[in-house]
């Protein structure tokens, strides 16, 4: 903690020392305040020194927290890698995108960092109960460290969230209310509950609560300090670096909030020269802060009634915490709000989990969702740096995830007694033939950069099954299309020696290869020549690059049925 720290009142201004159960300011009785830190000028350069000794984890600027020192019930939360997403990246063209890994917290979630700050205060300041109300991460992750701080832990949670979620709760010795409700009724019930205690009980208000908010400013520490390793450093007078872009999806808001704040407070110390544009993510089911924003409002209108299978992000009412990110952002540069689909936010999953190694819960792909629907929109430049909060992990992987044929059933005869064998050979072999049938449609990839091969075939396997071959150049080309007669090409045409056009020639001079399907895949922008050379004797044209798996796949998809 700075010495000097405090909470400062968004509305009259008014100044008090940092005070746990105070709730509203005791001037106006106004409900919004932030906290604030000594404007020494030179802490920047302070901390900078300091952090040499210290670990990277959650507790590195603590200076710039309110708190005094690293907590007993710390559980390694924070300090999350920033991976490169260099498969993502080439899918949508874009050259600088980064992942912060979230899901690598204690309990899986980025709710962590609010978690142990908050439940350390509380601890400090010897409160032994304490009520909240959840769309699912905030219980679990409270409930891991309350039960690790002696803390009993009153959870509302609406009836939307999945068992698996209410159950990891409960096993924490959590008292799980199960609110068949909308979110918001839930909170409404929570902080109800919470006054009707003898008392009082401490209520979690998120974005209100000053340890939530403060915590999730950590985020922006670690990435600031990350891409300045990973990239360079911004320069010599500002050490550290700001994406371009933060991309996050959006429930209650406060991580946004606090990753703006994080940032704005890296700046005044000199640390970074810019905040970045934050794109905040909604499930169109749920989208009070997009719609309000499109509208050019400054206040969102409440949703009544979620309609969205993802229910960590169901907060129909954001409160004044929209209007406070959308002010933040108009003073700065701007950024934007914008809403996916729930199909949207599966698909990204999918995608993420093959292209990345990465399986998320479905609120953190509804941030990927968005990128990709940003990028195909023209809205993200190539050579901006991108940095993508995956806020959770998925365990288990909830059922509306996957169809029904996401496995396949072997079943071996039923052996006699006396059999000797433990399986008989045949009986394994047909069996086993209906895991590997060579029923696929068999693609043939042409292109001399092995990159593009790989990239083409991931975006193929993650949404079917097939059977590859590669080229790097055009005898290749021809030689496999021969040999092996593939029901579909998909061609580069700037390749050394024999490029595209030469190959397109010699495969439809010769009989057996005349009518295989050829998609052209090209990052030349081609004159009317070189398009009158193509015209009736290919399917499809795509631009590379920035060619987007949609229609690469529903061009496969048509050509392959
Ligand atoms: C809470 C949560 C969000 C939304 O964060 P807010 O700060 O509430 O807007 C996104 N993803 C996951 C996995 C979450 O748990
Ligand atoms: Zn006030």
């Amino acid at each position: 903690m700075a010495e000097i720290f405090y909470i400062e009142c968004l509305d009259c201004g008014h100044k008090t020392e940092y005070r746990l159960h105070e709730s509203r300011c005791p001037a106006c009785n106004g409900k919004w305040r932030v906290a604030r830190y000594e404007e020494d000028p030179a802490l920047g350069k302070k901390l900078l020194e300091r952090i040499k000794s210290r670990p990277f984890d959650f507790w590195r600027c603590i200076e710039l927290l309110p708190i005094k020192e690293r907590s007993e019930i710390s559980m390694g939360e924070g300090g999350t890698p920033l991976l490169r997403a260099e498969n993502l990246g080439l899918m949508l063209g874009l050259k600088n995108l980064y992942i912060k890994d979230e899901r690598q917290n204690p309990t899986n979630s980025f709710k962590d960092r609010q978690a142990i700050l908050t439940i350390s205060a509380l601890k400090e300041a010897g409160v032994n109960e304490a009520v909240l109300a959840s769309t699912g991460n905030v219980a679990i992750s409270y409930s891991a460290y309350a039960s690790r701080a002696g803390i009993k832990l009153w959870t509302f949670i609406t009836s939307l969230v999945p068992a698996e979620k209410m159950r990891e709760v409960a096993i924490y010795g959590s008292q799980v209310i199960k609110v068949t409700a909308s979110y918001d009724q839930a909170k409404a019930l929570a902080a109800q509950f919470a006054k009707q205690q003898a008392g009082g009980l401490y209520l979690e208000r998120g974005t209100r609560s000053i340890s939530t908010l403060e915590s999730m400013k950590t985020v922006a520490f670690e990435i600031a300090e990350q891409l300045a390793e990973k990239l360079s450093p911004g320069s010599a007078t500002t050490p550290w670096r700001t994406p371009d872009w933060y991309f996050q999806s959006l429930s209650g808001g406060v991580g946004a909030v606090g990753v703006m704040k994080g940032y704005r407070e890296l700046r005044q110390m000199g640390l970074v020269d810019d905040v970045p544009q934050i794109a905040g993510i909604q499930s169109a089911g749920c989208a009070p802060m997009a719609k309000a924003w499109k509208a050019n409002q400054d206040v969102a209108d409440p949703v009544l009634t979620p309609h969205t299978k993802i229910a960590t992000l169901a907060t129909g009412d954001p409160g004044r915490t929209y209007t406070l990110l959308r002010k933040w952002m108009l003073e700065e540069r701007g950024g934007t709000f914008e809403s996916i689909t729930d199909e949207e936010a599966f698909r990204a999953m999918h995608v993420l989990a093959e292209m990345e190694g990465m399986s998320m819960e479905p609120a953190a792909a509804v941030a990927f969702a968005g990128l990709i629907k940003m990028t195909r929109a023209g809205q993200i430049d190539p050579d901006e740096v991108i940095v993508v909060n995956c806020t959770g992990h998925t365990l288990p992987t909830e059922k509306m995830i996957l169809d029904d044929d996401w496995s396949r059933d072997v079943s071996l005869p039923p052996r006699a007694e006396e059999e000797a064998e433990i399986f008989p050979e045949d009986g394994i072999l047909s069996a086993l033939s209906r895991v590997t049938p060579d029923k696929y449609s068999h693609i043939a990839i042409v292109d001399d950069h092995p990159h593009a091969r790989r990239l083409i075939r991931r975006i193929l396997q993650s949404q079917g099954e097939y059977t590859f071959y590669e080229a790097q150049n055009g005898s290749e080309a021809i030689r496999i299309a021969q040999e092996k007669l593939p029901d579909l090409m998909i061609l580069d045409l700037m390749m050394p020696k024999q490029d595209g056009f030469t190959v397109l020639d010699q495969l439809r001079s010769q009989p057996e290869t005349a009518s295989i399907p050829v998609i052209v895949v090209t990052a030349k922008t081609l004159t009317p020549q070189e398009k009158q050379r193509l015209q009736g004797r290919i399917h499809a044209l795509l631009q590379k690059g920035n060619f987007m798996d949609n229609e690469l796949l529903e061009e496969v998809k048509s050509l392959t049925k």
